[in-house]
């Protein structure tokens, strides 16, 4: 138990066409409503740029909006002007989004983010009125070496660096491992913890204090399906997951949302 309000999140990646998604946003929050909220929980769907608002208007339709959220998965760190192709904070905000992905393993490795492009986006996504969703995470080469401490503490320095109190308490940092992306690999529910207490939320304390960290909220996403959720859920410090491909399918989402 914790008194963090645990956020069970679906990172769709680049899948659903707006019709998809839409009819797959009515099912599912049909069933979540008939589930009930679970106490203490918060649910938010992330699909592509092109979907947001067919979700963002299924969400407000069915009135389960005050604990089912919309996110985008990225964003761009200016805020208008000559970049084709990006998307700037306050468009996300405008379209209905509360939260953003920023710096998932995809965007870093397949798309060249570094740390500093990523220290932007969550500036500009703060500046946004948005709640960055920050993934942190070792490579299997960086995990083979030992230096997945290394790794994450640098990344989570860079970050954050510049950012208050109240900036960090409210944001969202999600463990990561690259190799268990996608993979249908876990880290086990054990190693997750001891990264997220021991290596995150203790690098939150040394850079920004003990207020933040206590509240910071820190997700573990990583091959999480119906079946291995709970294990993960029942550690004390494991604020929520972030889901890849089970979020997909409105009974393996409904189900991971329920151990939530
Ligand atoms: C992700 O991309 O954030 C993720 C965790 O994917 P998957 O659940 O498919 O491993």
């Amino acid at each position: 138990a914790t008194h963090r309000t645990r956020l069970m999140a679906g990172n769709w990646k680049m899948n659903k066409v707006p019709s998809e998604a839409r009819a797959f946003t009515r099912q599912l929050l049909g069933r979540l409503e008939a589930a009930g909220r679970p106490e203490g929980v918060e649910v938010l769907l992330c699909p592509p740029f092109p979907a947001l608002t067919a979700v963002h208007e299924e969400i407000v339709a069915s009135g389960a909006g005050d604990w089912v959220q919309l996110g985008a998965q990225n964003l761009y760190f200016e805020t208008h002007g000559a970049f084709t192709g990006e998307v700037a904070g306050p468009m996300l905000a405008d379209a209905g989004c509360r939260y953003v992905i920023v710096g998932h393993s995809e965007r870093r490795h397949l798309f060249g983010e570094s740390d500093e492009t990523v220290a932007r986006k969550v500036k500009a996504a703060f500046s946004a009125g948005l709640v960055p969703i920050l993934c942190v995470g070792e490579t299997i080469d960086q995990r083979r070496q030992g230096q997945t401490e290394a790794v994450i503490r640098r990344q989570l320095e860079v970050a954050l660096e510049g950012l208050d109190e109240a900036a960090v308490a409210g944001m969202v940092i999600a463990y990561e491992p690259v190799w268990a992306i996608g993979t249908g690999e876990n880290a086990t529910p054990e190693e997750a913890h001891r990264v997220i207490q021991q290596v995150i939320r203790q690098r939150v304390r040394e850079l920004t204090g003990q207020a933040a960290a206590e509240r910071v909220r820190i997700q573990y996403g990583g091959s999480v399906n119906a079946t291995n959720i709970a294990d993960f859920m029942a550690l004390d410090g494991i604020d929520g997951a972030l889901v890849g491909g089970a979020s997909l399918k409105v009974d393996s989402f409904t189900a991971i949302v329920a151990a939530g």
